[in-house]
Formats: structure tokens, sequence, C-alpha cells
């Protein structure tokens, strides 16, 4: 099917969204050329400025727009537990649940040997660094519950052991190949009051 050039490079946008299939990217870029010019430049703002504000917090690896993040700077949570995840979208899952209250380390991403992702690949050498600055005295590995994320979390409890500090793994009241992210926030905190020793 034919569309002018501006049409068809604006499909193609949404098409590399996740989730976002050919006949939906259709509806959205037709949907957009019915918006009010306003509302267009606002959201194509907003595109551009999450891109070029936010950062990866030095520290944790978290997204924030200030280096280190709020969490890290923050003195009132507890600096002898960090939570290791995936994602940044797993430490807003925690902490919507409202109950955890020590630090994170965002690994973003997991070892899997099959994609040729090694430990040096993921957020792990920083972690090593924490662990000889900061008063750490629990990893809890909050890493998803799939193979890649059980092989990550084995990986990490390993290589700590030596230095005494204590490794946990979240329950798996969370489902089998699902996300942390995708868990609600009973299931999450049953998750974490549930962690066992590794
Ligand atoms: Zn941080």
């Amino acid at each position: 099917m034919y569309y002018p050039e501006p049409i068809s490079k604006l499909i193609d946008s949404f098409t590399k969204l996740p989730g976002i299939g050919p006949k939906t990217a259709v509806r959205l870029a037709f949907f957009v050329l019915n918006m009010k010019e306003d509302d267009v430049m606002e959201f194509a703002q907003s595109l551009v400025n999450a891109k070029r504000e936010l950062t990866h917090c030095s520290v944790c690896g978290h997204i924030t727009d200030q280096d280190p993040c709020l969490i890290c700077q923050d003195s009132t949570r507890d600096v002898s537990v960090i939570c290791v995840v995936q994602d940044p979208k797993d430490v807003i899952a925690m902490e919507k649940m409202k109950e955890y209250h020590g630090k994170y380390h965002v690994l973003h991403g997991a070892i899997s040997p099959m994609d040729g992702i090694g430990p040096e690949d993921i957020n792990v050498p920083s972690l090593l660094n924490r662990l000889k600055d900061e008063e750490v005295k629990e990893l809890i590995l909050a890493t998803n519950p799939t193979i890649e994320g059980e092989a990550t979390a084995m990986y990490i409890s390993r290589l700590i052991k030596p230095s005494g500090v204590r490794t946990t793994r979240i329950a798996h009241g969370l489902p089998v190949g699902g996300d942390l992210e995708y868990a609600d926030e009973v299931t999450l905190s049953k998750a974490l009051e549930g962690r066992r020793e590794l």
C-alpha cells in the first residue's frame, strides 16, 4: 500500500516499539495526524527529553536525571542491603511495594551464554566495587525467575561467597518465567519476605 513518505516513516517508527504490530502502527500514525499540533510537539519533546536527560546512576545503574540517583543519595535508606535486579523497571516495581528500604543495583540484563552475554557484559564489575567500599551485609538477588535470571543469581552468589556478604534469593511466589516488573505488590512482598540463603 502506498503512503506519503512522512506517514510511512512514522509507521516505521511505531513498528519499532514493543507490542506494536503493523496494523496498530498504521492506526497510531493516523491518530497522530489527527492530533492538535501542540499536543504532537509536546509528545515529540517528551520523547527527546526522556532520552537526553536520563542517564544511568554511576553507583547503582538505575535510570536517573541526577547522578547519583535519589535512592543512592537517600541517607535514610539501609546501606547494609542491596537488592540486585535486572532492569530499572524492577526497581520501580519494588519501590511501589513500599516495603523495601535498602539500596539497589541494576544489572541491565542477565547472563545468557546462548546469546553470548557474559558477566562482563552486564553491570557486575561495579557491584563488586560497591561491596569493597560500602557496608553491605546482604545481597538480595532479585533477578527474574527465568533460566538466565537463575544463572545470573547463582553466578553472583558464587562470586560473592568468599567476601562473607550474605546472599539471598527472592522466593518463588513469582510465576516461573515471569518478570519481576509484572508481579503484583503482594506477590512481590511475599517473594521478598520468603527469600532464602544461597
Ligand atoms: Zn543510584
